[in-house]
């Protein structure tokens, strides 16, 4: 489905099967030269589904000329390649992200450290191998693609009549991009910060002194500064009311952090025990994956806010509260 927003500015939503049911992805045009941000989800149908769009408003897939990344997870990078194959269009996204997905690419240096990085977490080899299969999955669509050169945070770019401005804003993803377009007043989100849920946090498995929570909520604050008046997300409607909205998910990990906070004694935990105490065990595997992350994600942060202490416990890493004695 593609819905003209403005005059040459374009919404695409294409369907995905995981739980958000469809992602965004937005397009400007310049004459009959297209400009891409995102992708969206390289499934079954989905390419004749964009060839589709494009031809009712009487564009074609090789119009496509340029390809903007706000960041390297599947829902919103993996036809990339396809599309550059196809077009030779180029592709743009952040060095970080490039990053990213070169880690995805290398399978095996990859597999290897999730393996020792969640048995650290108190994982059973099973439960991990059943995350391996999913990511084993979720690789295999990710198009392989080139990039032709790596975006600059605050650099203004142009395509035609239009110019934007790149700011990068880490958290829900490292490498993670919006597009902010001054004077229009919108700003292309992709994950950074959607209308009805509180985007995904997850550690690095290849950086134990990433925050994701406080890298995250920086980058809230960067874009509170600027002067938007719509939001464009990779999921759900638009919206306008920032502020609100800013407050609503500051909020939600407020009372997130609190509540890991309160399943922590002297006794000490593992983050899997942690996260399957507050989440229980109702949850699909993958669920229980994306639970154990979150629950990490707040861990590091009391960790070092000061409020709780990481030990070993054997091979795994355990949790305890720091009892406040004075
Ligand atoms: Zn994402």
């Amino acid at each position: 489905m593609i819905n003209e927003i403005q005059t040459n500015f374009y919404r695409i939503t294409l369907r995905m099967p995981y739980r958000l049911k469809h992602v965004h992805a937005y397009l400007l045009a310049q004459d009959k030269e297209l400009a891409l941000f995102d992708t969206g989800l390289n499934m079954p149908g989905a390419y004749e589904t964009l060839e589709k769009d494009l031809a009712s408003l009487n564009f074609s897939i090789n119009n496509i000329r340029h390809i903007f990344l706000t960041h390297v997870h599947t829902d919103h990078c993996s036809m990339a390649g396809l599309l550059q194959k196809k077009t030779g269009a180029k592709i743009y996204l952040s060095a970080a992200a490039f990053e990213e997905y070169q880690h995805f690419r290398q399978a095996d240096s990859a597999v290897k450290q999730l393996k020792k990085f969640y048995a650290r977490q108190g994982m059973t080899s099973g439960q991990i191998d059943m995350v391996i299969e999913e990511y084993e999955d979720i690789r295999g669509i990710i198009t392989e693609f080139n990039a032709d050169n790596y975006l600059q945070n605050n650099e203004i770019r142009e395509f035609g009549d239009w110019k934007f401005e790149v700011i990068f804003t880490p958290g829900h993803a490292a490498g993670h991009t919006c597009f902010f377009f001054r004077k229009e007043g919108f700003l292309l989100a992709g994950d950074h910060i959607l209308p009805y849920i509180a985007p995904i946090l997850s550690p690095n498995i290849f950086d134990d002194n990433f925050r994701p929570l406080a890298t995250y909520l920086e980058s809230l604050n960067d874009i509170e500064k600027l002067p938007i008046a719509t939001i464009y997300p990779g999921h759900g409607n638009a919206f306008i009311d920032l502020k609100e909205r800013l407050e609503e998910i500051r909020l939600h990990h407020k009372k997130r952090k609190k509540m890991v906070f309160d399943h922590l004694n002297v006794k000490p935990k593992t983050t899997y025990a942690i996260s399957h105490e507050m989440f229980g065990s109702e949850l699909s595997d993958f669920d229980k994956f994306l639970a154990l992350n979150e629950t990490l994600t707040y861990l590091k942060e009391l960790q070092f806010e000061g409020a709780i202490k990481e030990g070993m416990a054997g091979d795994v890493l355990v949790y305890t509260r720091i009892e406040n004695t004075g």
